[in-house]
């Protein structure tokens, strides 16, 4: 049976992607119980009609379906399986769905649990950002059974507009550690570019303006070529964030005997930008690390 508006949703990990989907999910009707570790996300929701869970027990207690929008495997892990978790705490046959991006293992191996336990958990790991999160537009990979992606479909079609179910649990996170490692090659491209064209005079503003019709676009450029031109790195999507990711991508290649010599240079040029202390920036602040690689300093950079 299709989870539906009057079965009450839960929604733990209230950032700049859960706070959003969680808005989405009120403004379309459903009944949402919510959680963080926080509490201004959480005052937010109460303002806007949600109800507040005090744990990740008491929103798995009140609610069929429960959303996830969590920074990594660690957290995720937690909040499912410990004693006060959902997986010890959900009715049989609620289901959890978790937005976050981790490591596929740690998704099959979770699934499995909440399985032993009569419940449901896929991944369905998002991409748009925080304006896609905000409009309602995201993509969602989403890795589970046929049956409860199926379930699923009214609540991920509240958050997201692109819907795609990939393959079993844990395909959900590969197809999403591959778009993000591409994002942060897309990045560095983009960094490049503005350096090579600050270097050699060009207005920075003009080549975005040429090149966006032009056969190096990217959402890269598009989004955050703007927020680099501006030195203003809001967020977005942190740096830390970005890194993890990568990381991701980076364990998946040497465990399956991929080589990715483009993604293990992200990688590093991630790790330096965390280095420097950037790593609550925006992921578009690499672009930094490479300035300073061209002896651009920041002051010059914000000019
Ligand atoms: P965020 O850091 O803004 O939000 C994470 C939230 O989780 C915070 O509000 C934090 O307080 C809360 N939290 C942490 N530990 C908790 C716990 N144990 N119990 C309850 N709440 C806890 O991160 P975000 O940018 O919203 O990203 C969330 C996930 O979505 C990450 O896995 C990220 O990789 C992924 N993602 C982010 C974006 C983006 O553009 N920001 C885009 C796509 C996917």
């Amino acid at each position: 049976m299709e989870l539906t508006k009057k079965m009450n949703v839960g929604v733990i990990g209230l950032g700049a992607m859960g706070l959003p989907m969680a808005k989405n999910l009120l403004r379309k009707g459903f009944e949402v119980t919510v959680f963080d570790a926080r509490n201004e996300p959480i005052q937010t929701l109460e303002k806007l009609g949600a109800k507040i869970g005090h744990s990740p027990k008491e929103v798995g207690l009140q609610s069929r379906i429960v959303l996830m929008s969590l920074p990594s495997s660690k957290e995720v892990e937690k909040v499912v399986a410990a004693e006060d978790g959902l997986a010890h705490n959900m009715k049989k046959g609620g289901v959890i769905v978790d937005t976050s991006t981790i490591d596929p293992a740690v998704s099959r191996r979770l699934a499995d649990e909440c399985e032993k336990m009569g419940l449901h958990m896929i991944d369905a790991p998002v991409s748009g950002g925080t304006t896609g999160a905000e409009k309602g537009t995201l993509s969602i990979m989403v890795g589970g059974d046929r049956y409860t992606v199926k379930r699923c479909k009214g609540v991920l079609q509240a958050v997201g507009r692109n819907i795609y179910h990939v393959g079993d649990v844990g395909a959900g996170q590969v197809f999403k550690i591959i778009n993000n490692m591409l994002v942060a090659i897309n990045l560095i491209g983009v960094s490049e570019a503005l350096v090579l064209a600050m270097r050699a005079g060009v207005d920075p503003k003009l080549l975005y303006n040429v090149v966006k019709t032009s056969s190096g676009n990217s959402w890269a450029l598009e989004q955050k070529l703007p927020v680099m031109i501006k030195n203003n790195f809001k967020l977005g999507f942190r740096v830390w964030l970005q890194h993890k990711d990568l990381a991701l991508a980076m364990s998946l290649a040497s465990q399956l005997g991929a080589s990715l010599p483009m993604a293990s240079l992200a990688y590093q040029l991630y790790e330096a930008t965390k280095a420097i202390g950037l790593e609550d920036l925006d992921h578009s602040a690499v672009v930094k690390v490479l300035q300073h690689l061209s002896g651009i300093s920041s002051a010059r950079a914000a000019e």
